[in-house]
């Protein structure tokens, strides 16, 4: 018999949501996780943003908190996301799926006043996404406290200690109860996320969603060689040619992103650029701008991209190849999510082969290298001089960026 959302979930407020929703059948992280999370355990899931995840802890912590319905304690369910994007997008599920339910819910995340955020704990809220910086924040002022929590939730705990979060989860850790449900998902379980789930996890019960059963997984991957100088005239070709709308499309530096940006403008697709130098203001503005179709293509840097959610998003072009390979997953399920198809292009320069090898390691599969005709890579043109990358190094300074640019933003 098919697992249904009804099988799993006896609230009504939170099952009609669902279908307005209209989701038809639970994930495979929803089939696996919502049972145990309702029985107070421990899980920890390896599972892509993508796969229906955020629902997966959603919908099982808000009818729990509906059957509690007790005199306002305080904040109960915590979730912790590494970036705003991710904040705001958990934020929204929550508040979709409890929309007719009475549970009260706040967001906190750096890079804008600190007042509204404070005023809106005042009024009370029983679920609280946060991103770790100004969450401490909020703690160190007072303006909130965490005694009463009973769910923490580590949202793409890979990306958090990545991003050089681990000091900042070891002090939340110090203010909030110690007999407490903790929820990790985690797109990798490499050994750092083994590490942390020693300490933070109670038995758990260990959840990996397969890739190939995701509904991120149908994302067709293409690869086109193509000289560095001539992936903006093939980009805005491909685009034009085949009439694609809404573009996500990395670049590795936030100076690449603007210029990129601008010379699509001048090519005649509607493009912006989104990256952390920007105020949260105009983030969001671009955001939702690409999001109502008035921006065609949003150019924009691994860190500014986590978290987007657009259904439908058909495609995305990977314009540089990123340094930390893992960020290539991330990149390419901003596409295909939910069971839809998606297409993620990758412009490679011959001088970025080696970071197309390291992404095949990760993903454990050959792409194919194609050249477009028209765009073929000049093989009788002198390559310039090529300037020595010590590879573990240029990894290590993306990490390193990251993580500096998310402390700068808080
Ligand atoms: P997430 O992995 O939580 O970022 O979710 C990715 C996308 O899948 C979001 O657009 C969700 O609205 C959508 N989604 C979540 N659960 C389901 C479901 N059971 N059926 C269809 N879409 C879903």
């Amino acid at each position: 018999m098919p697992i249904t959302f009804q099988s799993l979930l006896t609230n009504k407020s939170l099952l009609k949501a669902v279908v307005e929703q209209g989701y038809t059948e639970p994930t495979p992280i929803q089939q696996q996780s919502i049972p145990y999370i309702l029985n107070n355990r421990d899980v920890m899931a390896r599972a892509q943003t993508g796969t229906g995840k955020t629902a997966a802890f959603a919908l099982p912590l808000l009818q729990r908190l509906s059957a509690q319905r007790q005199a306002n304690q305080g904040i109960k369910v915590l979730v912790l996301a590494p970036t705003r994007e991710l904040a705001q997008q958990v934020f929204k599920s929550f508040e979709y799926y409890g929309k007719y339910t009475e549970i009260s819910m706040a967001l906190a995340y750096g890079g804008v006043s600190i007042k509204p955020q404070i005023a809106a704990l005042n009024a009370g809220a029983e679920v609280l996404i946060a991103t770790p910086g100004r969450l401490l924040d909020h703690l160190v002022n007072g303006s909130l406290s965490l005694q009463y929590l009973e769910t923490i939730v580590f949202d793409e705990a890979d990306r958090m200690l990545d991003m050089g979060f681990k000091d900042e989860i070891t002090r939340i850790l110090q203010c909030i109860p110690e007999q407490r449900q903790t929820l990790l998902f985690s797109a990798t379980f490499d050994d750092a996320i083994l590490q942390l789930s020693h300490k933070l996890l109670e038995d758990p019960h260990r959840i990996e969603i397969d890739e190939r059963n995701s509904a991120a997984s149908d994302v067709e991957q293409i690869v086109y060689t193509v000289d560095e100088d001539r992936k903006r005239e093939l980009l805005s070709y491909v685009i034009g040619s085949k009439n694609w709308q809404q573009v996500l499309i990395f670049t590795r530096t936030k100076q690449a992103a603007d210029e990129l940006a601008k010379e699509m403008c001048k090519d005649g697709i509607k493009a912006k650029s989104l990256h952390g130098d920007k105020s949260q203001g105009a983030r969001d503005k671009v955001l939702a701008d690409f999001k109502s179709g008035k921006i065609r293509a949003l150019v924009a840097t691994d860190v500014a991209a986590r978290g987007i959610d657009i259904v439908d998003l058909g495609y995305v072009v990977n314009y540089e190849l990123p340094y930390v390979a893992e960020d290539y997953v991330h990149r390419i399920g901003r596409t295909g999510r939910a069971g839809k198809n998606g297409l993620a292009l990758s412009l490679v320069s011959p001088s970025e082969e080696w970071l197309l090898t390291a992404i095949e390691k990760v993903i454990d599969e050959r792409l194919l290298q194609q050249w477009l005709p028209g765009y073929e890579p000049d093989l009788t043109k002198k390559e310039a001089p090529k300037r020595a990358v010590n590879k573990k190094k240029a990894r290590s300074q993306a990490l390193q960026k990251r993580n500096g640019a998310t402390r700068r933003k808080r």
